[in-house]
């Protein structure tokens, strides 16, 4: 299967009837860009106070360049030191904040059937993903470590929380939040923004986003556009609370003798996934968006709708790896300007 050929969707917003807004209104549009986990974030804000703005980004940018410090799956930090005491098999005292974090993501593998499984640290890093470097050129992991991996394979339900203390008995669990870091990351900066009055707003990062309220007297837009490329495939309308993610696979990959393995790997079989070149997913908060782009890329198309039921998903739109693209239909009713055509299914 040639995944190059094929595109991936990303997010783009749009700032349409800009030209023609008149001064007031451009004046409440504030918008600011960051660097953070390797991501462009860009912030827009609906607000005319900018200066409560301003603080609010302060904030938002501090704690995100936290956040990617200490969560990071492979370099030093919290995460780093709650995998070394769950694999000497010790316990480690966590705060509320990362209890209900660690809770959350339990239960999105979970209600995912175990396609998001952020427990598989080792493997991903047995595969080499653990870098900032791309393309990965070293041989791929042999059989036997892979299937050694599997023989032991840690799921979330091994992991025990009692009075923030956090244990296993699986040493070989190794939290890797790459799938819903960014998720995480979007919900967090929103929560800030709120916390300070904030009601209309859009945090983007890269194309993934979660969007509140409106813009004015007007809705958000938001274009799906092919990568590389101004082309817009569609556009969504964003009504309210609503969060927009892509996960794609093949934009980090290992190449080895002419052959792709994806960054997303399937816990089943131990290997990166092929079928499907992207998800898209539309739903109310950016964590949960965030792994489900990715249990669904993971899930396949004979699984995809299982996954997509168990976690409650009616926005759905996969593209793959033939350049075909399958959609549920209510995701499909809210494509405008689009000439998309996929299979739909409810
Ligand atoms: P992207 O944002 O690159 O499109 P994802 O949101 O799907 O992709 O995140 C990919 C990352 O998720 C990988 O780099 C890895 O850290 C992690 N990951 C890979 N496979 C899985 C999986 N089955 N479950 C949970 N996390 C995974
Ligand atoms: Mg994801």
């Amino acid at each position: 299967m040639k995944i190059e050929n094929v595109f991936k969707i990303s997010v783009l917003v749009l700032f349409f009837n800009l030209i023609v807004a008149c001064n007031s209104n451009q004046d409440k549009l504030i918008k600011k860009q960051y660097f953070i986990f390797g991501t462009i974030i860009d912030v827009l804000v609906w607000h005319d106070d900018e200066h409560l703005v301003n603080q609010a980004l302060t904030e938002v940018e501090t704690e995100l360049n936290g956040m990617h410090s200490q969560w990071h799956a492979w370099k030093d930090g919290r995460l780093h030191e709650i995998n070394h005491a769950l694999r000497a098999g010790e316990s480690f005292e966590l705060t509320d904040e990362e209890v209900q974090f660690i809770q959350t993501t339990q239960l999105l593998s979970k209600q995912s059937l175990g396609n998001f499984n952020p427990a598989i640290g080792e493997l991903i890093h047995l595969w080499g993903f653990h870098t900032d470097d791309y393309p990965i050129t070293e041989p791929p992991p042999s059989e036997s470590e892979i299937n050694d991996f599997l023989a032991h394979m840690p799921n979330m339900e091994e992991i025990v929380i009692n009075n923030n203390q956090i244990s296993s008995k699986n040493p070989r669990i190794w939290l890797d939040y790459g799938g819903v870091a960014k998720g995480y990351a979007i919900d967090k900066a929103i929560n800030i923004l709120k916390k300070h009055g904030i009601e209309n707003a859009i945090v983007n990062a890269g194309g993934d986003l979660r969007s509140i309220g409106s813009k004015g007297d007007k809705n958000w837009k938001v274009a799906i556009r092919k990568p590389n490329s101004e082309d817009v495939l569609a556009v969504i309308s964003v009504q309210g609370d609503e969060s927009i993610f892509t996960s794609g696979n093949y934009e980090r990959y290992k190449e080895f003798n002419g052959k792709r393995y994806a960054h997303i790997i399937d816990p089943k079989t131990g290997y990166g996934v092929e079928e499907i070149v992207s998800a898209t997913v539309v739903t109310d908060n950016g964590t949960k968006a965030d792994a489900a782009a990715t249990a669904l890329i993971v899930a396949g198309t004979k699984s995809w709708q299982k996954v997509a039921q168990s976690m409650n998903l009616d926005q759905v739109l996969m593209i793959k790896s033939d350049g075909m693209c399958v959609a549920t239909v209510k995701i499909m009713q809210r494509l405008k300007q689009s000439d998309l055509q996929c299979e739909t299914v409810n």
